[in-house]
């Protein structure tokens, strides 16, 4: 995915920055996750990317103001949770904390497991 296409797909302008860990990491995760998870908006989004908006880093959709040192979590935080989330996470789909398949799932007709 080019730059291009992922404004399209986070809906405006982003920067793409240096990835890094949100502050809920914990301490023996060497590795950055290559996706970050915003836990207002619970959507993914590539790690490093953000919109800069009033004081700090914003959640890149545009439609979203949650600061990512606050409300982001790495994507493999939350398929800790939801082991049937995709190892890559699509850009523009919900992936809600609380329900253990995310909304487009249902469309396929998969089964839920209680
Ligand atoms: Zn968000």
């Amino acid at each position: 995915m080019n730059h291009d296409q992922m404004e399209r797909s986070l809906g405006g302008p982003v920067v793409v920055g240096r990835a890094r860990r949100p502050a809920g990491s914990r301490w023996w995760q060497r590795s950055f996750d290559k996706h970050l998870w915003c836990g207002r908006c619970t959507r993914a989004f590539p790690n490093g990317t953000y919109r800069l908006f009033g004081r700090g880093k914003t959640c890149p959709y545009a439609d979203c103001e949650a600061d990512i040192a606050r409300d982001a979590l790495e994507w493999s935080q939350l398929r800790c949770e939801h082991p049937g989330y995709p190892v890559t996470p699509w850009l523009g789909i919900q992936y809600p904390l609380r329900q253990h398949a995310p909304v487009i799932a249902k469309m396929s007709g998969a089964r839920g497991r209680g």
